[in-house]
């Protein structure tokens, strides 16, 4: 992330954003998307001793470029995301160690005193990908990772869906590729569902390598592009969002879109008329705009529209 060394003149409000992820931990000083004063990455630990370098960071920048006014966290999942909820912000039952009911919000709102808002990694990517599209602003958009799991979140004008879970998109029951009949799937809940069947651990499980190696196979991208076309058509006929994003390490920086987007198209069987699902759907179904830049970008965009929220309030 590019770092600025003195604030620009005349900026706005200060936020401090938060991406946790299991291995890594980013947090960030900024007056914006595009204003980045400073970040820093550490590694996930505990959560007492993680928080305790979250308070450190934000301590240490805030003596400099001065006080926080809202903070932002893009978290792993599961956690509860209603803000009417008396553990909103709280971890959910999680296999990390130590982290299940923990409250990502009661250390920075203890130590500062400010509003901290909190979404999924994945929905903050979602907000992430749609704030930095201000040319052709869509007004809604799908975000979908494809990864260790498979996520999506939902962009509706600058806001994720609230509701009391997050979207399990990538837990949707999907009809078999004719060339992968006996593969049983991962997922411990549903066996072959869509994560079960195209997620990283699928791929290596099936076929004893990640997506990466897998180019030369004369049916993996095939596959694996199969299930997830399947899932945007779903997206489409479910949400009809403006634009459908898939990221993630198994997309291999888009190399699996056209296998997406055959797949999709195929399914939809034109029956969806308009004007954006015209062709092959490459202005359609695009890959992400930011990168890894995604998840801390969203901690950003979640802490300045909480704090604008909440001022109107
Ligand atoms: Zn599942």
């Amino acid at each position: 992330m590019p770092e600025t060394t003195r604030p620009p003149p005349g900026a706005g409000l200060l936020y401090g954003a938060i991406e946790t992820g299991g291995t890594k931990i980013q947090c960030a000083l900024a007056r914006g998307v595009d204003a980045v004063l400073v970040s820093e990455r550490f590694a996930t630990t505990s959560p007492s001793a993680t928080f305790a370098q979250i308070v450190g960071f934000f301590e240490k920048h805030q003596a400099r470029y001065g006080p926080v006014s809202a903070f932002g966290i893009a978290s792993f999942g599961p956690v509860d995301l209603d803000p009417r909820s008396p553990t909103y912000g709280h971890i959910l039952a999680t296999p990390k160690a130590g982290w299940s009911d923990y409250d990502l919000r009661a250390e920075l709102h203890e130590r500062f005193g400010k509003p901290v808002f909190v979404d999924t990694d994945v929905n903050a990517a979602a907000l992430a990908e749609w704030h930095c599209r201000p040319r052709e602003r869509p007004r809604s958009l799908v975000y979908v990772t494809v990864g260790t799991g498979i996520g999506g979140g939902f962009v509706l004008e600058g806001r994720t869906l609230p509701g009391p879970w997050h979207c399990e998109m990538g837990h949707i029951p999907v009809q078999r590729h004719p060339l992968d009949p006996q593969f049983a799937g991962v997922c411990p809940f549903h066996g072959d569902c869509l994560e079960g069947l195209a997620s990283g651990p699928a791929i290596v499980a099936r076929w004893g390598a990640p997506m990466s190696a897998l180019l030369q196979h004369p049916d993996a991208c095939s596959i694996v592009g199969g299930y997830l076309g399947q899932l945007a058509a779903s997206i489409v006929l479910m949400l009809s969002p403006e634009r459908v994003v898939f990221g993630g390490g198994v997309m291999m920086n888009g190399t699996l879109l056209p296998f997406v987007r055959r797949s999709a198209r195929d399914r939809l069987g034109g029956y969806v008329r308009h004007e954006l699902l015209r062709g092959t759907l490459e202005h359609y179904i695009v890959s992400p705009a930011l990168d890894d830049r995604a998840g801390i970008c969203g901690a950003i965009v979640l802490a300045s529209s909480g704090a604008s929220a909440h001022a109107r309030r």
